[in-house]
């Protein structure tokens, strides 16, 4: 790419258009200044593109194919986003703000999502039922619909990937309406699916104001199935929405996630899970290592390294941090970034320790310290609340039951982490953190092929692994009474 395109457009029933909302600008959180516009749908965009779905998904075209082909078709969607890695993850590093080599890995990682489920498209089978002498049973699986997606700013790509490979390898047609902030790369995921050759209207990519076109679709009647991805507050008005027209819909919303670390851990290996924990996409991540429940008996060496693992990392625009190491770069917005120092500021006020960090940094663009907090109590609003920026609180343990007590002490539960040489310690606390997803010795230890998903307030389905598949499917009893 010479020149940034000034100007982006949504993606509706095979045709790029302008929205019936205006623009939105989008910022380069690495300077702070605009980077470009992207058109910003209405109500009526989003019911044009749910239309354009619903046709498509009538029509049969996809949902009556050999699931081979169809899984070929998304395949090839994950091959484009390959073919054109540089020139995506450019336009994300620009409009996310994240490192270049991060925005490398998020583009290898959405591709990955199109490489599984197209593999999976084949696997989706029924089973026969005996009901005796003179019925033959079976069940089949049916694509929902029109399947709508809602995505967050934090990893636009990799959100989009998840659900629309998944959605799509089942047979169903889908309206993504993706996030004010950074909308932009979310358009090479229609330019997949052109290349990819899939019907005109079987992929809609639009972006537009949460409030205005997320609503519209999340409430469209015409809509079959609904994927969220983001906040709590949000979730809550998305469900609302699906259960007004019986819909069902998956809902991956936040967390406040928690490493138990023992004093028999590797420590060398658990610093450098801290790296990718918490400071990984300057934390804005749900399922970030967002608090160290560290034993007493190593607690003051583990904050000692991981100060030091703080303030080893160079911070600055990520369109520089071009090779994986020791940097970090802007969060995508700025109040984002305001409100991630603003409780910094409350903790310290609760009486919490800055042991590094903590504050906004004084040159242009949405930039944040890399911060520890120490001294942290169960009860401070630190210790409760996402911040969804680069601050690790720590606090302290003295046995096991305190240290799973305070693991579960939110109303979160996305994902928990058990650091420890010890397999029964480790066994019993991956029994008893309440949470969609365990680590024993290495944050996000998984991959595209395991489950992923929330207890309480973290949401509810399952996102990744084969356990997706059931979040686009209905399941239809076929009985058969034979004659004679
Ligand atoms: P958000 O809830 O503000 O927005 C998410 C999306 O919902 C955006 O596209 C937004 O436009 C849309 N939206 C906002 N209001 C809406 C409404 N009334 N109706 C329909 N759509 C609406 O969340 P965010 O700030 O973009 O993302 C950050 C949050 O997302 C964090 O809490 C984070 O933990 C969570 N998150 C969770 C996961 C996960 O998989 N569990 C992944 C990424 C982010």
């Amino acid at each position: 790419m010479t020149d940034f395109p000034s100007y982006w457009q949504n993606y509706i029933d095979g045709a790029f258009c302008d929205g019936g909302a205006g623009r939105i600008t989008v910022d380069d959180p690495g300077t702070g200044a605009p980077l470009a516009q992207q058109a910003c749908a209405d109500a009526r965009d989003v019911d044009r593109a749910v239309a354009a779905a619903q046709r498509v998904h009538l029509s049969g075209v996809l949902s009556d194919l050999r699931p081979v082909e169809r899984g070929r078709m998304v395949q090839a969607m994950g091959r484009y986003l390959l073919e054109n890695l540089e020139e995506i993850a450019t336009v994300l590093t620009r409009e996310s703000g994240k490192p270049l080599w991060e925005a490398r890995i998020e583009v290898e990682g959405a591709a990955r999502y199109f490489e599984y489920y197209g593999n999976q498209a084949e696997t989706v089978e029924g089973r026969s039922i005996p009901l005796g002498k003179g019925y033959f049973d079976f069940t089949v699986h049916e694509p929902m619909g029109v399947s709508a997606q809602i995505i967050p700013w934090n990893y636009p790509l990799e959100m989009t990937a998840r659900s629309l490979s998944a959605a799509l390898a089942t047979g169903n047609t889908c309206v993504i309406k993706t996030p004010e902030l950074d909308p932009l790369s979310n358009t090479y995921f229609a330019k997949a699916a052109e290349a990819a050759g899939l019907p005109a209207g079987a992929v809609n990519i639009l972006c537009g104001h949460g409030t205005e076109a997320g609503a519209a679709l999340a409430s469209h009647a015409r809509v079959n199935q609904i994927v969220f991805t983001g906040s709590v507050a949000t979730g809550i008005r998305i469900a609302e929405a699906a259960a007004r027209n019986i819909v069902p819909c998956v809902l991956e919303l936040g967390g406040k996630s928690a490493a138990i670390v023992h004093d028999d851990a590797d420590l060398d290996a658990f610093v450098n899970d801290v790296r990718w924990g918490i400071y990984f996409n300057a934390g804005q991540v749900c399922s970030a290592m967002s608090r160290i429940i560290a034993s007493d008996k190593i607690h003051d060496e583990l904050v000692d390294r991981i100060t030091g693992l703080a303030e080893g990392l160079s911070v600055g625009p990520g369109i520089e941090r071009v090779a994986q190491g020791p940097n970090m770069a802007a969060m995508a917005s700025l109040a984002q970034r305001d409100r991630a120092a603003a409780m910094v500021v409350q903790a310290q006020a609760d009486g919490a320790r800055c042991a590094t960090g903590g504050r906004a940094m004084n040159q242009p663009g949405f930039f944040l310290e890399p911060t520890v907090l120490t001294d942290v109590t169960q009860d401070m609003q630190i210790a409760q609340e996402e911040v969804f920026g680069p601050v690790v609180s720590v606090l302290k343990f003295r046995d096991e039951a305190e240290a799973i007590a305070m693991a579960n002490a939110t109303p979160y539960g996305l994902v928990g982490g058990v650091f420890t040489r010890d397999l029964d310690r480790a066994t019993q606390a991956a029994r008893q953190i309440r949470a969609g997803q365990v680590f024993v010795n290495e944050w996000f230890a998984g991959g595209v092929e395991t489950p992923f998903g929330g207890y309480g307030q973290s949401g509810y389905g399952r996102e990744k692994g084969r356990e997706a598949l059931w979040n686009y499917v209905q399941t239809k009893n076929i009985a058969i009474k034979l004659g004679g």
